[in-house]
């Protein structure tokens, strides 16, 4: 009897010791057999279409803390409910507000001509009627902080850093930025007067390229824009002839208070564990220039459309699926830290995170960050990606995205689905982004890869590991 007891024992409860086998994660057979449907489907569907078209055309853009920013949330809200997920809410994000009323740069010596610039966010405004200073170059930031002080005080710091590469993997999009994000307080350190870059951008539009920078002391803001790519051409010639150079700086811009906006939320519930979910969106937020098509109204797109193929399933997934529009991206992460901030304490319940912001071109690689039992799981994704053109690079992280790397930081196993950006950069940030440069067939197919990857990780037997801390070394470095 004791022997007949110890085997019911062990039959009703495997593994009371761990075994191998039960700490793997596994997606069951009949999860891929749906998935391979919802990429199918996914390929003819047009939701995302409609939903960038529609954000474009009755908001525009989107500017974090300006009247658009609350049209846009009422929006958000109104299309979720349309679309019929099962839960819809809002979550408060603060942040300071920054506006931009105009801006004007002109050559004054030695050959007077008008530049084309835009004012970075963040940037302080100059006095009224502009700013005269000599320019003083640099061909990085590197230079510049070699300089001695007093070669730089009074002056427009300007910084000749290379145009960007058109590439799959937008690789050199981080060197530009951060001459952009550092370069403004570094130069005001040294006592310049202003700052101007050439456009983190790879195309030759007269378009300069806006974006943030940021000024740990916000009193201490200097005027600071970027030049568009034919204008910092133009000024490099200029200078190399070698005669003093004088611009003329006009910024009506600065940060004025405080805002408080929201991450717009919304889910679909999951049939066994609802509490559980997969977290995806995109940002609302645009710069003001543009009508943030491809930054970021067709991220949240994708995923809300990815979300909704699932939604209407006849059988919805294990766990919930959990779309965020996330606030204010654009001036420095606040939605997504402020998600972070509000979810960290149940970071497990995540049980893995993708968020869309590369644009609207085609999706050619995925990577993960997720414990190593996760790892055939995520194998399984792969091999449902594979038919839309999808590679798997074991050997690359993936955070999840820009929103969700605050998230990830805390503990969330990320997934990455890599956008070709080879077109991006030509219109990122400018007036330029506008939805005419989303291309229906290319947006199907981020759609399908998302609907796949959601429902998969939802459906799935075990974990990715996401918990407190969980990949504190992973995100450290990198
Ligand atoms: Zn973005
Ligand atoms: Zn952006």
């Amino acid at each position: 009897m004791k022997h007949r007891a110890a085997l019911l024992l062990a039959l009703l409860l495997p593994c009371a010791v761990p075994c191998a086998a039960e700490t793997e994660t596994r997606i069951p057979a009949v999860a891929i057999e749906t998935a391979s449907e919802l990429r199918d489907r996914a390929l003819k569907d047009d939701v995302a279409y409609d939903i960038v078209e529609s954000l474009t055309t009755e908001i525009g853009s989107r500017l974090a803390g300006s009247e658009n920013d609350l049209k846009a949330r009422e929006w958000m809200i109104a299309k979720f409910k349309a679309l019929g997920f099962d839960k819809v809410w809002s979550e408060p994000v603060s942040f300071p507000k920054w506006v931009r009323r105009s801006e004007s740069a002109a050559v004054v010596e030695p050959y007077p001509q008008p530049l084309t610039i835009s004012a970075l966010g963040g940037s302080a405004g100059t006095p009224a009627g502009g700013l005269v200073a000599e320019v003083i170059a640099f061909p990085d930031l590197e230079a510049m902080k070699a300089a001695a002080d007093y070669t730089v005080r009074g002056k427009i710091v300007y910084i000749a850093n290379p145009r960007m590469h058109a590439l799959r993997d937008g690789h050199d999009y981080g060197a530009g930025s951060g001459v952009r994000v550092q370069g403004p307080e570094q130069a005001e350190a040294k006592g310049a007067a202003a700052f101007l870059l050439r456009s983190v951008g790879s195309d030759g539009n007269r378009l300069a390229h806006t974006g943030m920078t940021r000024f740990s002391n916000p009193d201490k803001a200097i005027p600071a824009a970027a030049l568009s790519n034919p204008d910092a051409d133009q000024l490099d010639r200029i200078i190399k002839r070698g005669k003093p150079v004088k611009l003329r700086l006009s910024l009506d811009c600065g940060t004025e208070g405080s805002y408080t906006g929201a991450n717009i939320i919304a889910e679909f519930t999951g049939s066994q564990r609802p509490r559980e979910y997969f977290l995806t969106g995109g940002h609302l937020d645009s710069w003001d220039v543009g009508t943030g098509a491809i930054d970021d109204a067709a991220g949240v797109a994708i995923t809300t459309a990815a979300a909704v193929l699932i939604g209407r399933l006849p059988e919805r997934p294990a766990r919930s699926i959990r779309v965020v529009a996330f606030a204010n991206e654009e001036s420095g992460l606040y939605g997504g830290k402020a998600y972070a901030a509000q979810h960290h304490l149940e970071i497990d319940k995540v049980i893995l995170g993708a968020e869309s912001d590369g644009g609207a071109d085609r999706i050619y690689a995925m990577s993960a960050t997720v414990k190593p039992e996760a790892r055939a799981a995520i194998g399984q994704i792969a091999e449902v990606l594979r038919p839309l053109g999808i590679d798997y690079d074991a050997t690359l992280p993936g955070s999840g995205g820009s929103d969700l790397s605050a998230v990830h930081a805390v503990g969330m196993a990320g997934l990455s689905l890599r956008q070709d950006t080879s077109r991006y950069f030509e219109w990122h940030h400018t007036d330029n982004d506008t939805l005419d440069k989303v291309d229906p067939e290319q947006l199907r197919q981020n759609v399908a890869a998302y609907a796949v990857a959601m429902y998969l990780a939802a459906s799935a037997e075990g974990d990715f590991g996401s918990a407190p801390g969980a990949f504190e070394k992973a995100t450290a470095s990198h």
